[in-house]
C-alpha cells in the first residue's frame, strides 16, 4: 500500500517541536510510551501531510503523546484511512500514493481555514517541524525497548 517517506529538508517556518513517530503495527496501539513505558495521552493534534505528487493538506487526528519523552505517535493504519477519505472526493488518483508527515500546523489557522485552500507560502508560516522523527520498530510494547528517548532539552514550551 502507501508508502511512507521521512521529510528531507526544512518545510515549516516556526521553531521545529515536539517528536514524531509513526507506528506502523497494528497490533500496537501505543498505549504506553515506547521510550519510557509511562502510559501516553490521547491528543488531538493537526498534521500537515505532503502527498505526492504536489499536494500537501492540514488534517486533524487523534495521536498518542508523551509528555515525559515529548513524542507524539501516530497510528499509520488511521492516518492512511483518514487521506484516503480526505483525498477521496478532491484526488481520488492520489489515494495510495507517497505521503509524508511534515510537521504541526497552528491550531488557529487551521481553524481559520478548514477546507479552503491557502496558498503555499503562507501555509508554511504556520507550520512547524518535529525535532525528530522516527518509525516505531520491532515489538514496542515490550519492556526491554526503554533504551535512547532521555534527553534534557526536552521541555514542552510553555
Ligand atoms: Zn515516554
Amino acid at each position: 500500500m502507501t508508502k511512507q517517506k521521512t521529510p528531507t529538508g526544512r518545510f515549516g517556518e516556526l521553531a521545529a517541536r515536539h517528536r514524531f513517530a509513526l507506528n506502523p503495527h497494528v497490533d500496537y496501539r501505543a498505549s504506553r510510551c515506547p521510550g519510557c513505558a509511562r502510559p501516553t495521552r490521547r491528543r488531538k493534534f493537526v498534521l500537515s501531510i505532503g502527498v505526492v505528487p504536489g499536494h500537501i493538506v492540514a488534517m486533524g487526528k487523534d495521536c498518542r503523546y508523551c509528555p515525559d519523552c515529548d513524542v507524539i505517535i501516530a497510528h499509520q493504519d488511521e492516518l492512511e484511512d483518514l487521506l484516503a477519505k480526505l483525498f477521496a472526493d478532491a484526488a481520488p488518483e492520489v489515494v495510495g500514493n507517497d505521503y509524508v508527515v511534515l510537521g504541526l500546523v497552528e491550531r488557529r489557522f487551521w481553524r481559520q481555514h478548514l477546507g479552503r485552500p491557502a496558498d503555499q507560502s503562507d501555509f508554511r508560516r504556520h507550520v512547524a517541524d518535529f525535532r525528530s522523527y522516527e518509525t516505531i520498530s520491532e515489538s514496542p510494547s515490550l519492556p526491554q525497548s526503554r533504551s535512547k528517548t532521555k534527553k534534557g532539552d526536552s521541555h514542552p514550551n510553555s
